[in-house]
């Protein structure tokens, strides 16, 4: 039996070199057995991929199922309310989040995205069907649901044509986050019939703002950059 003169791997006796390391193995008291079957294939296996075609039937029926036996469940048995409405939103939601994954289509992610952003709004449309007023889902669901997906369709077109690393990233992250969290505090108060004012959305933008101020300094620095990527690894 050898070992390894590097690792200290026990050896099979059919191997050349160790399948741990690669070193070449050589031990003068015991050649290696030529004709013993290896304990590894020599070939590497591949396993045929999936075809997106195939994925895309599986999910629709998968899907498709659940929401159908849900309804029917809903409409036959249980029939006191529209409870499967919630889970046909939520299969309708999973499918249009999965299309770029299973159909390889050409059309720009900013489209992918925009279905989105439509999909969340048709759920939120489901759920107000159930609800007794549906002032909530046209003041609150639709503008919120409508400035988050133009918010991440910014984001998507800044980071693949204008900029696209962590630090600058992340500056367009914090500016966001800052645009959403006031967008959001507005949303709310027109809601409720307040009078405009910043609460404390204004403690969010203030925090946005100054990590924004430090990330444009790093960035604008080359010195200054390159002492923050060698120390972050980014
Ligand atoms: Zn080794």
């Amino acid at each position: 039996m050898s070992y390894c003169v590097n690792c200290g791997v026990q050896l099979d006796r059919t191997a050349r070199r160790c399948p741990l390391c690669n070193t070449p193995i050589l031990n003068p008291k015991e050649t290696v057995d030529t004709t013993s079957p290896t304990p590894y294939p020599k070939e590497k296996g591949q396993v045929d991929q999936v075809k997106h075609t195939d994925l895309a039937i599986l999910l629709f029926s998968v899907l498709g199922s659940t929401s159908a036996a849900c309804g029917l469940i809903n409409f036959f048995v249980v029939d006191k309310s529209s409870w499967s409405l919630y889970i046909i939103g939520v299969c309708f939601m999973l499918w249009v989040f999965f299309i770029p994954a299973v159909l390889s289509t050409k059309l720009p992610i900013y489209v992918f995205l925009l279905l989105d952003g439509i999909a969340v709004a048709v759920y939120c449309f489901l759920i107000s069907l159930n609800t007794p007023s549906r002032v909530w889902f046209l003041e609150l669901a639709v503008p919120i649901t409508a400035t988050i997906t133009l918010l991440v369709i910014i984001f998507a077109f800044l980071i693949r044509n204008v900029h696209a690393s962590i630090l600058s990233g992340a500056i367009y992250l914090f500016t966001e986050i800052g645009i959403l969290t006031v967008s959001l505090e507005c949303f709310i108060r027109s809601f409720l019939h307040m009078e405009f004012a910043m609460t404390w959305s204004a403690i969010v933008l203030i925090c946005c703002v100054c990590i924004d101020i430090v990330l444009i300094t790093i960035i604008t620095r080359s010195r200054l950059r390159e002492a923050v990527r060698r120390r972050m690894h980014i």
